[in-house]
């Protein structure tokens, strides 16, 4: 975080002892750097502008698609029924209490009637969307943000959090995958998540923002752009002031019974936001017992055995992003690869990733689309090359695991070639 006057450097050394005492402590705690060190460990950072530095620690969630898959394989290994591109559509009263809800197929539109005590509408950015489809009433729970992203061909060695030079808001770049993310925006939205688009102008806004700080901004190529939607609890305010805790907002005060809702969060609280919501559930159907796993590690996370022969022909580049993508399940797409020989080549020579790790996601992580693998499974899209030099291959694997013919596979391809060429003129 660099500093450009002293009183910065004040008010920097004063949070950093909060937040210092509230991270996790395993972390070493923040230190300060002036310009000689500062420029050596970053040398992108402007020495005009950037008195020093304060240097702190903090997580990173390489794939925040491959968190939530893990959770759902956790879910699944549980007991649970995981139901892909199935939608809520309505739902099914009686005497008032809601009892269930009928799901729609998205592939075959068949509709299913899916019964429980309790329904608990976790869908983000579209809770109020859903929950008017559940009960038929106008709902706003929440407030709508949107937030973009610009990744660009800068090296920067660490994550960088700066004041925006136009408006002062509070910006990050970070590197990940051979780019550096410089994000984000806090925008009020109205209208389905799935629409939201970078304006050319917020694209403009966060280079220019940046470029005072980091000078090579101004020139580095632009690689892709992301957008998504923040569900924020209902509150009135400037975006970035409003609340990113988290609420369940019982059906039961809004006149249907039986519908639990959750509004805001964020990833970093999710496991927080999972454990209160069963606590809540278990409490409304008289259960004494309490969320027991916060110590659980996800199913990537727990101890697992590497064995030396399923390593042979894989490079060391490929073990090192197969650990880093799948943890200790990196096993399980060695074991693939070591059955069918093929599976270990790399897809592209602009990636580490495997021919395996592809037919992993379809046989092992309910992959069903080419862009489910290649947007959610793999971190193909997210390369410098927005994964244009692994289409191709990835493409024949995925339409030979489904028995895909020519017509499918065009359709199938649409959305890869409007990402890769939407990004080859941002
Ligand atoms: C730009 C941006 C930057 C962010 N940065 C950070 C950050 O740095 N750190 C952090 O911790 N958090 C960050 N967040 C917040 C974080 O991404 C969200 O808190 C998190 O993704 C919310 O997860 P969720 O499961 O509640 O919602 P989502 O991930 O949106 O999932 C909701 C799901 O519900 C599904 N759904 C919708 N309607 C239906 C229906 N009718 N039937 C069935 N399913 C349905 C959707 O398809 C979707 O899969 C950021 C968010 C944005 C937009």
């Amino acid at each position: 975080m660099p500093y450009q006057t002293q009183e910065e450097r004040r008010s920097f050394q004063a949070d950093l002892a909060v937040y210092d005492s509230l991270a996790d402590q395993s972390l070493p705690p923040h230190r300060f750097v002036g310009k000689g060190e500062l420029s050596a460990i970053e040398p992108l950072l402007s020495r005009d502008v950037c008195e020093g530095a304060a240097l702190f620690y903090e997580a990173q969630v390489l794939s925040p698609e491959r968190l939530c898959l893990e959770y759902i394989l956790d879910a699944e290994q549980a007991g649970a029924c995981i139901l892909n591109y199935t939608r809520v559509v309505r739902s099914i009263r009686e005497f008032g209490r809601l009892v269930g809800v009928v799901a729609q197929c998205q592939t075959s539109g068949a509709e299913v009637e899916y019964r429980a005590k309790l329904i608990v509408n976790a869908s983000g950015p579209w809770c109020d969307h859903v929950c008017e489809s559940i009960t038929g009433c106008s709902c706003s729970m929440s407030r709508k943000t949107k937030g973009i992203h610009v990744a660009t061909r800068l090296a920067l060695r660490n994550a960088i959090v700066f004041r925006s030079s136009s408006d002062g808001r509070q910006l990050m770049a970070v590197p990940l995958l051979g780019s550096t993310l410089i994000g984000t925006t806090d925008t009020d939205f109205c209208g389905n998540p799935q629409d939201a688009r970078v304006e050319h102008d917020e694209m403009l806004y966060l280079l220019r923002s940046s470029e005072r700080i980091v000078p090579d901004v101004a020139s580095a190529p632009l690689l892709y752009t992301t957008a998504g939607v923040r569900s924020l609890i209902a509150s009135s305010g400037d975006p970035s002031s409003v609340t990113r805790s988290h609420k369940i907002v019982d059906g039961q005060h809004t006149g249907l019974q039986g519908l639990l809702s959750v509004v805001g969060g964020k990833i970093t609280t999710s496991r927080a936001v999972a454990e209160d919501v069963t606590n809540t559930i278990c409490n409304q159907l008289g259960n004494s017992e309490l969320c027991s796993t916060a110590d659980r590690p996800i199913p990537g996370a727990r101890p697992g055995k590497l064995q030396p022969s399923v390593t042979d022909g894989i490079s060391t580049e490929t073990l090192a992003h197969l650990d880093e993508i799948y943890g200790s399940r990196a096993t399980e797409v060695l074991n693939i690869a070591a059955n069918e020989p093929s599976l270990q080549k790399p897809l592209s020579p602009a990636g580490p990733e495997i021919a395996a790790e592809i037919v992993f996601a379809i046989r092992r992580e309910h992959a069903r689309h080419l862009s489910d693998v290649f947007f959610r499974r793999s971190v193909l899209a997210y390369r410098p090359d927005t994964g244009a030099g692994a289409i191709h291959k990835t493409t024949q694997i995925v339409a030979r695991e489904f028995g895909w013919c020519d017509s499918r596979i065009k359709v199938e391809l649409a959305p890869l070639i409007e990402w890769t060429e939407r990004h080859l003129h941002v």
